[in-house]
């Protein structure tokens, strides 16, 4: 099914991410996990795509496991990296196995800033796509802007780019504040973009992955996230029942002020996947007006 069709049910939906593995050794590992998270029947899965391309092969093998699992897949695809063949041949690849939903991403540029550049940016490989074929289209966009952007309205000009490049959805970045989200929702709706947004949400369950956070994407972190890291971040047990306590929190929050899409960064856990699933148990799947 492709994801646009799902989103205009108008039903707050709950989706997961796994990534693939780096090595075909640790394949069984990742597959039993995704197949455990399948169990939970979320509204889709995605797969994301390593950013050299090396991850390439086991994106499109886990994503059509998940379609065989009877959930429906979304396989990420990064360009930046890549080749027009490579790009065509996982398109090719994709087609084969029935996946009909890419997530068209540009990737990091390397570290030592060396790229083949033939794609410069994500919207080339929207529009490559968009021709290559009948998908659904769904991009990454960044309420905090992204961190090579001038400034957050730059950055919105680009996505609407993205948007009328043919892309159906977009996905967030992860954000620990939903002020934040609403504020980029009332922004980008004014400069017409008017396309579905799924709320990116990652359960924090460790301390060690605060770090990898900020370094990454420099996300705010607000003062009431910081003290349940500052206080449980030493217990294992406690900091991952808090970081799903805080994630379910979130989520209840956006679906309340009409957030329907929900992307859970749910790294490989079927754990704080199924923990988030049954804090929602009776909030998903209702269609909800709003009251007076
Ligand atoms: P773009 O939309 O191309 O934007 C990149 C930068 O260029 C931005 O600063 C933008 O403002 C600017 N820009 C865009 N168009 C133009 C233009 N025409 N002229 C000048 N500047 C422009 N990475 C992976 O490697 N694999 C994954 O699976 C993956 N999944 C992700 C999923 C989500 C939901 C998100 C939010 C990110 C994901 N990423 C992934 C990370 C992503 O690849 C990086 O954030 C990357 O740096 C930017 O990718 P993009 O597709 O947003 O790029």
């Amino acid at each position: 099914m492709k994801i646009r069709d799902i989103l205009a049910q108008g039903k707050p939906t709950l989706s997961f991410e796994v990534f693939p593995p780096k090595t075909e050794d640790n394949y069984n590992t990742v597959e039993k996990a995704a197949k455990e998270i399948a169990k939970l029947k979320p509204a889709f899965m995605s797969v994301t795509y390593g950013a050299g391309g090396g991850t390439s092969d086991y994106t499109v093998g886990i994503a059509s496991d998940i379609k065989e699992y009877g959930v429906t897949p979304l396989a990420h695809l990064t360009c930046v990296s890549s080749t027009r063949e490579k790009v065509q041949g996982v398109l090719k690849e994709l087609k084969a196995h029935g996946i009909e939903n890419v997530l068209a991403l540009r990737g990091d540029i390397p570290e030592n800033g060396q790229t083949p550049k033939v794609y410069h940016y994500a919207s080339e490989l929207i529009r490559e796509i968009k021709q290559s074929g009948d998908f659904c289209i769904g991009a990454a966009c960044y309420p905090e802007g992204h961190v090579e952007s001038a400034n957050k309205s730059v950055d919105m000009d680009y996505l609407k780019q993205k948007v009328e490049a043919g892309c159906d959805f977009v996905t967030t970045q992860m954000f620990f504040d939903n002020s934040i989200l609403y504020s980029y929702l009332y922004r980008i709706r004014e400069k017409g973009i008017t396309v579905p947004v799924i709320a990116g949400i990652m359960p924090v369950t460790n301390a060690k992955q605060i770090k990898r956070i900020t370094q990454m994407s420099g996300t705010y972190l607000p003062s009431r996230f910081m003290s349940i890291v500052d206080r449980f971040g030493d217990h294992p047990a406690a900091m991952k029942q808090a970081g799903i306590a805080y994630a379910t929190d979130q989520i209840i929050d956006l679906i309340a002020n009409g957030v329907n899409g929900i992307h859970i960064y749910s790294m490989n856990k079927p754990d704080v996947a199924g923990k988030i699933k049954e804090n929602l148990s009776e909030i998903l799947g209702n269609e909800y007006t709003c009251t007076p």
